[in-house]
């Protein structure tokens, strides 16, 4: 007998994030893992468990939660935001692919969420309203270079870009690298959007240009999204500014 696993995005912070879906998902397991501070964000039911654990135990927390649904139990694993974005979902699908036959048998889901560059965007207009794309700057599993290759690609084809994992204690000096990175690309007065602990009581966003960003604080709790040539700040009398990137592009001058 196996029971089922279901893989739930809690969005960014508050609550009200939270979609009925996700709700009714983590009302029905029995067991709900995750990463310490997002699994403080489910309130415990009755007859549930939690089981926390460190930031960087992913593939053990897949493999323990997926061990756990295959002996019968209805088991939960929570992430931050979307769990599809840089997050448990893809840590589910490798050890399931890599693990015992037996494990490609459960019944697995997966429950999305507001993903961080989605409720940074929303706070400011639409930084993200023509083609975008999201890029980890954390090193932790690949190389510094292709963070870096990438970064040349994405700016270099005019992409908005939503930097994730900017920088933490150990990687305190890559968000600036990054920046360094893009200003090759781009003009000096490119908006830059940084959000801090978005839909949490301490939220905090800031517009800057890159030139200015690499000054900008960023750590584990900080998503930015780097403008494309196309990106518009609107100042606004009394309001923040709108930053929003045009529904429509003009071809790349080489
Ligand atoms: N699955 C998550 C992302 C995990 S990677 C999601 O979909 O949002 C962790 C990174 O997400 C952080 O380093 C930060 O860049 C970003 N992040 C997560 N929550 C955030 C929030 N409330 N405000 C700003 N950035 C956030």
């Amino acid at each position: 007998m196996t029971g089922t696993l279901v893989v739930v995005g809690l969005g960014p912070g508050d609550p009200c994030y939270l979609t009925a879906d996700a709700d009714d998902a983590l009302h029905g397991a029995e067991a709900v893992y995750g990463y310490g501070p997002y699994l403080q964000r489910v309130p415990i039911r009755s007859h549930q468990v939690h089981y926390p654990s460190d930031n960087r135990e992913e593939g053990r927390r897949a493999a323990a939660a997926i061990r756990h649904a295959v002996r019968g139990a209805n088991v939960a694993i929570v992430s931050g935001g979307d769990p599809g974005v840089f997050a448990m979902a893809a840590a589910v699908c490798e050890a399931i692919e890599n693990g015992p036959e037996e494990w490609r048998t459960l019944d697995v889901a997966f429950v999305p969420g507001i993903t961080a560059m989605l409720a940074v965007a929303a706070r400011i207009g639409a930084p993200l309203g023509h083609d975008f794309c999201a890029i980890s700057l954390s090193d932790n599993l690949k190389p510094w270079p292709l963070v870096e290759r990438r970064l040349d690609a994405a700016a270099g084809a005019g992409f908005a870009i939503a930097l994730y994992n900017p920088a933490s204690r150990a990687r305190p000096r890559q968000f600036g690298q990054a920046i360094e990175c893009l200003r090759r690309h781009l003009p000096p007065t490119t908006p830059v959007v940084v959000g801090r602990a978005v839909g949490r009581p301490d939220e905090r966003v800031e517009v800057t240009t890159l030139d200015k960003a690499s000054a900008v604080k960023a750590d584990m709790a900080t998503l930015a999204i780097v403008g494309s040539r196309e990106t518009r700040v609107v100042a606004r009398p009394g309001r923040h500014p709108l930053v929003y990137t045009p529904r429509a592009a003009a071809e790349i001058s080489a």
